[in-house]
């Protein structure tokens, strides 16, 4: 049956980056959640393949692909079943970069994006701090005007690709707080060299996500050149919250490759364990739980695919993106806590896949906008509209 999405050629792609990763990368992936990072050479590989710029332009050595190519590879990705692995590799090609590539003068995709789109150089994007980080009215990290350079002072932590980032989009606050929406105006996007001067960075260690070598990073009198702002002083919180659409969209999208592992792994176990005779996969509660949770997983499949193409339309749907994370990311939860529970003391053991699934589900419900906040956004935004609300698309 045609997909209104994916065509033959998406598809083909879907079988090329399945077999790569399957080959290459998954079977190395529970080492490098061990060691808490991922090493040089899977970038390195990924950029060769073009992989790590199949969104961004021409120019920057990227792909310029459609969308749905993107949602191939992060599906795929997903799927590996290692969430440090996807948070690594998703931060890099579609949060960090993404500024660069969208809102960056052509300087900065020279120096920076080219590189990371290459594989070349690692990137991180540091917005929380210990002290504020859904909120974005209450960062501080301060980066004041000196001559030519700006000069940083202050703490970003929680910063995935931290420990291994060449460099970071850090947002920092170059003009007074209180003013405009959210009393978030005054910030700005710089891209900091972290063999800067001034700058130490130290591991956090996480419960999942742990080859994503998650850091907080100290700037103490940093200086960088004032050409490192990303597009125009004092925009950030306007670059934010365009990117953070995209970051929601791609963290549905890849919880979506999660649950749909965590699925596989658990029906394989039910087909294969015997209890008291017959295989566990004969027994009704359990095919019906499995029965649920397809059934979810499929609805919420069709949610986070319309809200793409929604996203491809140029409309920025907000309200969609966050229903998409929302949903995807929490399904993900439940659907690792089924496999877990549902595979006893087999899914319990530390290394098992059902006990990763489970560690790192749990991170995608706050990354990116906890539930919280975004429940609040969709259902302030659905009493705000009298009667029924217009066609998503049409609204867009
Ligand atoms: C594994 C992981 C990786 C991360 N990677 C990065 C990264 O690469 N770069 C980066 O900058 N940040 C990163 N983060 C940080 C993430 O974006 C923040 O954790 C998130 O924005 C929430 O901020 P906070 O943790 O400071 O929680 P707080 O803002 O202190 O909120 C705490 C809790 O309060 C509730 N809450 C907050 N606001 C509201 C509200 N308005 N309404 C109702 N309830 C609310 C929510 O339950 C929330 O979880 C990462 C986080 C995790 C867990």
């Amino acid at each position: 049956m045609k997909s209104p999405y994916f065509t033959l050629e998406h598809e083909a792609f879907r079988a090329e980056v399945r077999a790569f990763l399957d080959a290459e990368v998954v079977p190395h992936a529970a080492r490098w959640d061990e060691t808490g990072s991922v090493p040089p050479e899977l970038w390195k590989s990924l950029g060769r393949r073009g992989w790590l710029g199949l969104a961004h332009p021409k120019e920057a050595d990227g792909g310029a692909r459609d969308l749905f190519t993107s949602v191939v590879f992060l599906e795929e990705l997903g799927r590996t079943g290692f969430g440090g692995l996807r948070a690594a590799v998703s931060v890099h090609a579609y949060m960090a970069t993404h500024y660069l590539a969208r809102f960056g003068g052509p300087e900065l995709v020279r120096t920076h994006l080219a590189p990371a789109v290459r594989g070349d150089r690692v990137s991180a994007l540091a917005i929380t701090e210990p002290g504020a980080g859904a909120d974005l009215s209450g960062l501080s990290v301060t980066a004041e005007r000196v001559g030519d350079r700006f000069v940083v002072d202050g703490v970003k932590s929680m910063v995935s690709n931290g420990m291994t980032a060449d460099f970071l989009v850090v947002a920092v606050r170059t003009g007074p707080a209180g003013q405009g929406p959210r009393g978030a105006t005054g910030l700005s996007l710089l891209v900091v060299d972290t063999d800067l001067p001034g700058i130490t960075r130290v591991r956090q260690r996480t419960l999942g996500w742990r080859s994503a070598g998650t850091a907080a990073l100290t700037f103490h009198s940093v200086h960088v050149p004032a050409d490192r702002v990303v597009g125009r002083l004092d925009h950030g919180f306007y670059y934010l919250m365009r990117g953070l659409q995209l970051e929601r969209l791609v963290a549905a999208v890849l919880a979506v490759g999660g649950a749909e592992r965590a699925l596989e792994d658990l029906c394989a176990f039910l087909r294969e364990r015997s209890v008291a005779g017959s295989v566990l996969a004969g027994r009704q509660a359990l095919v019906h739980r499995i029965a649920d949770l397809s059934t979810d997983l499929a609805a919420t499949r069709q949610l986070v695919h319309h809200t793409a193409w929604l996203y491809e339309q140029g409309g920025l749907p907000a309200v969609e993106c966050s229903m998409a994370k929302l949903r995807a990311t929490e399904l993900a939860c439940r659907v690792a806590d089924a496999a877990l529970q549902l595979q006893g003391s087999h899914g319990y053991m530390e290394e098992s896949s059902a006990a990763r699934a489970h560690r790192d589900a749990r991170a995608a419900t706050i990354a990116a906008g906890p539930s919280e906040v975004l429940r609040d956004l969709i259902g302030r935004d659905r009493l705000n509209q009298p009667g029924t609300p217009a066609s998503p698309a049409r609204r867009a």
